[in-house]
């Protein structure tokens, strides 16, 4: 249901390019009127795929966008009361101030009524008067603290000048909506700072929608009411700042925005959960016996003496980082990231605990790796682009491979495998990755994504036709390395498909 305070909403939409390459993938977002929303995630993962549908200089391959309640997907940009401020400002050069920021009101007509010589009131279309013009580039100078600039010629400007430009050029227009296109992406590190602080005194003023693109969390945080967090064309959490930060609901979220410790685990009790080698008392109530993901801020680890910890470790590094020692200890196989107020000596051995509301636990996805398979004659299983040996006498129950090396039943009758249809399952521990990419069994891939859990790496490697796997590795790889999947045959899980 739309309710009419939502002022643009997004049902259901995808974008699948000429490549047939699929940069959104199911977007689903309702946007307030007013709001500050801001989309947040790394390069290529559909950002601004997805601004440019909202703005009309894309057409979604699926789904709606709702303006104020009315479909506009189709809808050609310059009818969308929707202005949009690019990372490169996109001004003219060789226009002055006053006429970059006029360009679009010279172009614009307003509805005048008037009174025709038999006293009927009726409407026309009448251009802007030069007056109307110059008092709206005046108010919009104002909004970005440039006012009186309107002599000035563009080369004269710094580029935080010229992007304040670039936004006055946006909202002359007065549009409902304002997209955002990483605005401060080309500024220096103190100019975007005091530009976000600006931008969000902005949004208070003008009371309009923002939706805004960025690759940087701290930036997200700072300005948003709410934060899209984006991966791989799909929403992986919304949220206000504080809960993406405090909830994160999926290990990609915990591990992009901030710092965090993840650790693998499972809930040894009622609202107990036991990783690096310890139990600890949690708030999230789980069932007893899930494997889970722990994750745990550096801020929240507190440093005591070694008998008073639940855990200890033996400190590797400390680094001063200014407003906090950032200090990192081995415990066991695990590696603890903390962030305090005093630091430590390399060697020390230290004692570490943990408040409940310092551990955040999420149920463990572990049925990560299912395939679609198919069974070939000679007792190979055909699945995500590869064929592999595997053990198929443990899909019927009593079979055996004959002297002749046929599959039998129990009563020595051959059973036919060619294109029987079979679901596989391969545990996430058991695939190993190899640099080998020219020779060997199995099929290749890029690492798509990495996240370091304390004792190991969660990797996602993408084949060429898009299938996942997910694999652990004691070992730092890069992303986008291009590997090949080695997968033990007996670690190959199957079941005959009509039975599930
Ligand atoms: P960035 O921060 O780097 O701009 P983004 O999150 O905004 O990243 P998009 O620009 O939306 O990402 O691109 C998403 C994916 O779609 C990328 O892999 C990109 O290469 C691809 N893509 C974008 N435009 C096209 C196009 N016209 N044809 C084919 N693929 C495209």
């Amino acid at each position: 249901m739309m309710s009419v305070e939502n002022i643009i909403e997004l049902k259901g939409i995808k974008k699948r390019f000429e490549d047939n390459f699929e940069a959104v993938k199911d977007f689903n977002l309702q946007v307030k009127k007013g709001e500050f929303v801001t989309f947040l995630g790394p390069s290529g993962c559909g950002k601004t795929t997805t601004l440019r549908m909202i703005a009309g200089f894309d057409i979604p391959t699926e789904g709606q966008i709702l303006l104020n309640g009315k479909e506009i997907s189709q809808l050609p940009p310059n009818k969308r009361p929707i202005n949009t401020v690019f990372q490169r400002y996109a001004l003219f050069p060789h226009l002055n101030i006053f006429d970059n920021i006029a360009f679009g009101l010279k172009l614009k007509t307003k509805t005048v009524t008037y009174q025709n010589a038999s006293g009927e009131t009726l409407t026309r279309q009448e251009k802007l008067t030069r007056e109307e013009i110059r008092e709206k580039v005046s108010h919009a100078l104002q909004i970005v603290d440039l006012e009186g600039f309107e002599k000035r010629s563009i080369a004269t400007l710094s580029g935080g000048q010229q992007q304040r430009i670039a936004i006055a050029r946006a909202i002359v227009n007065e549009p409902e909506i304002l997209l955002l296109d990483e605005p401060l992406g080309a500024l220096d590190l103190k100019m975007r700072k005091e530009m976000q602080l600006e931008l969000k005194a902005m949004h208070k003023e003008l009371g309009i929608t923002f939706i805004y693109v960025t690759h940087d969390q701290e930036e997200a945080l700072t300005m948003s009411d709410k934060v899209v967090v984006m991966s791989d064309g799909k929403i992986q959490q919304i949220g206000t700042p504080e809960e993406i930060y405090n909830e994160p609901n999926t290990v990609f979220v915990a591990d992009f925005i901030g710092e965090s410790n993840i650790y693998t685990g499972h809930m040894s009790g009622i609202r107990k959960v036991n990783f690096c080698g310890a139990e600890f008392e949690c708030l999230d109530d789980l069932p007893t016996g899930a494997k889970v993901d722990v994750i745990v801020r550096p801020e929240d680890v507190i440093m005591t003496e070694p008998e008073k910890g639940t855990i200890t470790g033996v400190v590797q590094s400390v680094i001063f980082k200014g407003m906090h020692y950032e200090i990192i200890v081995e415990s066991g196989d695990n590696e603890v990231v903390i962030q305090g107020t005093r630091g430590a000596k390399v060697g020390e051995t230290i004692g570490m605990c943990l408040e409940p509301d310092g551990i955040h636990v999420i149920l463990a996805d572990t049925n990560q790796n299912i395939y679609e398979g198919e069974l070939t004659k000679n007792y190979m299983v055909e699945f995500a682009g590869g064929e592999y040996d595997c053990d198929v006498t443990r899909l019927y129950p009593g079979s055996t491979i004959n002297a002749e090396g046929v599959l039998v039943d129990a009563s020595g009758d051959e059973i036919q495998t060619a294109g029987v249809k079979v679901k596989v399952k391969v545990p996430v521990e058991s695939i190993t990755m190899s640099d080998d990419t020219e020779n060997g069994e199995g099929i290749c891939g890029n690492i798509i994504s990495l996240i370091y859990k304390g004792d190991h790496y969660h990797y996602i490697v993408r084949t060429k036709d898009e299938f996942d796997f997910h694999l652990h590795d004691e070992y730092l790889w890069n992303e986008n390395d291009y590997v090949r999947l080695l997968i033990p045959k007996d670690s190959i899980e199957l079941s005959l498909a009509d039975e599930n």
